[in-house]
């Protein structure tokens, strides 16, 4: 693991200094969730407070193992992560927020089941790299990080950069015949 993936593994929603907010998660087909959102200033008061919500969001959904800022209604690039709960979990960073993010680099690709909090009835098959580097920059501080995801971690990180470009799982799958109603 190189630095940068130890700078993520470390930071936690206490370094952005305000309380989150649990916030109403839009679902399909509003159109924020089709839209690309637009890069941010990381430093901006509106944006660090947004950073706390997702997190304060993600935390009380269960099962939830990420959310992007288009899912609680605001059309720009930032998102949560924390797959460290879910059991098909191997390797990890723990909880982060990511603004700005970018792919840089992916390999083998893997196809899984996927579901979202924003489509709740339905889950879908999706094609997806299981090694890629992730840059993009930390809220409040706005440092830049790189890090390397593996697993499931990298399969929840490109469905949150999805959903900050306006993409579903559902523009992901294959065909109907990848699309399952979900059992609970
Ligand atoms: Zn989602």
């Amino acid at each position: 693991m190189s630095e940068a993936d130890d700078r993520v593994t470390a930071w936690s929603e206490a370094e952005l200094g305000v309380p989150g907010r649990v916030l109403d998660v839009v679902r399909a087909p509003d159109v924020v969730l089709s839209s690309a959102g637009g890069e941010i200033d990381p430093t901006r008061p509106a944006m660090v407070q947004l950073a706390a919500d997702l997190v304060a969001t993600m935390r009380v959904s269960p099962g939830c193992v990420g959310l992007a800022a288009p899912q609680v209604g605001v059309g720009c690039r930032m998102f949560c992560v924390d797959v460290s709960a879910h059991p098909k979990t191997k390797g990890h960073h723990g909880t982060f927020v990511l603004c700005n993010a970018e792919v840089v680099e992916s390999s083998r690709n893997e196809k899984a089941r996927e579901g979202c909090m924003s489509v709740p009835d339905l889950t879908g098959d999706v094609k997806r790299a299981s090694r890629l580097v992730v840059r993009g920059v930390l809220p409040g501080t706005g440092e830049p990080v790189e890090l390397t995801a593996s697993a499931f971690e990298a399969r929840a990180l490109q469905h949150e950069i999805d959903h900050c470009a306006g993409l579903l799982f559902l523009d992901r799958v294959s065909g109907a015949h990848a699309v399952y109603a979900r059992q609970t």
